[in-house]
């Protein structure tokens, strides 16, 4: 059988870069195996819960050329594929395990818990549900149960042995079982844990690999033990390393760490951006950085995950972001930075509003960066710097060179780029200056500033009336 994954976000609208990673390597070991990918909702948390969630991981995963093969909107065979409408699947193998032995009910009441963990406060000891509710009499649970009290269903773990888990990343995970605490698989409300539906949803969708932060690494061998006890075989296990900001804590929301979106609305592109993600944490073979994602499928291999921490890194993604943006044809950059433009160009031709965004096609990182790019071609007034003043002073030749600019430039009577290199020329003919003295003080009278795009692209962008007024 060729591999299944699953991504299996809680619908919270929000899809961190790093819940957008795994969602990454998810997809590459499916598709490298010529496998599916599937996309399970875990809102047994209802108050995290979103409206309009599904729709957005659907959209996300499909700006970055994932295609969910089953999930909500595209079901399969092993729907429902949102956790809170499989409520009776757990159920039903909940008390399955508890008629063979391997979990039972338990009825200790808050208070009861409470007082277990002060008692363990006072010990010194972490604390942990003493399995007292594992000893009642089916009498006594009988009873309960006819009385309405209200119960969860815990897991009994060995007391005894190891257990030893592998995983493709970390290898051989070992915990004595004594540790374990005859943890919650179904809730007194009904719904299961987490620890306990991932467990029911991977075996009943066929799931091969499990791939997720690892955070979950710690808690596998009581999953395993939840396979061994139903008889099934557990998947394999590819936990990933976190993701680290640049102040070495983990990612977050609450950090106001980027998300999938923010990025996207930024200006940078999902194709850069699952390019970027997958480089943290991942490394391939060769020394090669740019991957689409035809590539990624052919080339990614899990054992070259890496165990340490990546660390989330917007300079290089910028980098990415730049030589993604490069690689656009003229016609696709133009509509994809377009948009991103917050000055008013009605009053501009489309010409030259397209002529703008082009001279900047090398030099940007993200869409909206163009803002921070054009603004000399904004403003009305110009300002000078003393430094740029005095440079203006410095030399006898410039007010020569300034003046010939003007009539040449007062001459052409079309106005474009080719007209204006030539006008260059011939100021430079006439005047016999050239270099620095040639271009700065244009640049400078005309911009304030002493550098910009191509020349001829910076007068003509500035236009006629402006540029000769400036010279003036
Ligand atoms: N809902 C879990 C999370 O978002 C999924 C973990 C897993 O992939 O098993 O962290």
């Amino acid at each position: 059988m060729s591999a299944r994954t699953r991504f299996a976000p809680s619908p919270t609208g929000f899809m961190h870069i790093g819940n957008l990673r795994t969602a990454i390597f998810e997809y590459l070991v499916a598709k490298h195996d010529g496998g599916e990918f599937l996309l399970r909702i875990e809102d047994t948390d209802q108050n995290r819960k979103v409206e309009g969630a599904i729709d957005f991981i659907y959209n996300t995963l499909d700006l970055c050329n994932m295609k969910i093969d089953e999930g909500p909107k595209t079901p399969g065979e092993y729907g429902p594929y949102i956790q809170s409408e499989r409520i009776n699947i757990y159920k039903e193998y909940a008390e399955k395990l508890v008629e063979m032995g391997k979990a039972y009910y338990c009825f200790c009441a808050e208070e009861t818990l409470e007082e277990m963990r002060e008692y363990c406060d006072r010990k010194k000891i972490p604390f942990m549900y003493d399995g007292r509710c594992s000893h009642l009499t089916k009498e006594e649970i009988e009873e309960k149960l006819k009385n309405g009290e209200k119960y969860v269903i815990r897991q009994k773990m060995p007391k005894t042995g190891v257990s030893v888990v592998h995983d493709v990343v970390y290898g051989d995970v070992r915990v004595e079982n004594q540790v374990l605490e005859d943890q919650i698989l179904l809730k007194s409300d009904g719904y299961p844990t987490y620890n306990f539906a991932n467990v029911i949803d991977d075996h009943l969708m066929h799931i091969t690999h499990v791939i997720r932060g690892n955070e979950y690494l710690a808690q596998t061998p009581k999953y395993n033990l939840l396979y061994e006890a139903f008889g099934w075989e557990a998947p394999t296990y590819i936990h990933v390393p976190m993701v680290l900001g640049s102040d070495g804590n983990k990612l977050s929301k609450r950090n106001g760490d980027a998300s999938f979106m923010d990025l996207y609305n930024e200006g940078y592109l999902p194709s850069a951006i699952v390019n970027y993600l997958v480089l943290l944490g991942w490394s391939p073979a060769t020394n090669e950085e740019v991957y689409s994602m035809d590539d990624l499928i052919k080339n990614f291999d899990v054992n070259r995950i890496s165990k340490s921490p990546a660390t989330y890194d917007i300079k290089k993604l910028q980098w990415f972001n730049h030589k993604y943006i490069n690689m656009l044809s003229d016609e696709e950059y133009l509509k994809f930075v377009r948009p991103y433009l917050t000055y008013d160009v009605s009053n501009k031709t489309e010409e030259w509003v397209n002529k703008l965004l082009t001279i900047y096609k090398d030099h940007l990182s993200y869409g909206k960066e163009i803002n921070d790019l054009v603004g000399i071609f904004f403003n009305d007034d110009i300002n000078i710097s003393k430094e740029n003043e005095e440079f203006l002073n410095s030399d006898e030749s410039i007010p020569l060179v300034i003046k010939t600019y003007k009539e040449e430039l007062a001459k052409l009577d079309d106005w474009n780029t080719e007209k204006i290199a030539n006008v260059i020329s011939i100021v430079k003919e006439k005047t016999g200056v050239k270099g620095k003295l040639l271009y700065m003080p244009i640049r400078i009278k005309i911009s304030g500033i002493e550098h910009g795009p191509e020349l001829p692209d910076e007068i003509y962008l500035i236009g006629r009336e402006k540029v000769l007024e400036r010279l003036s």
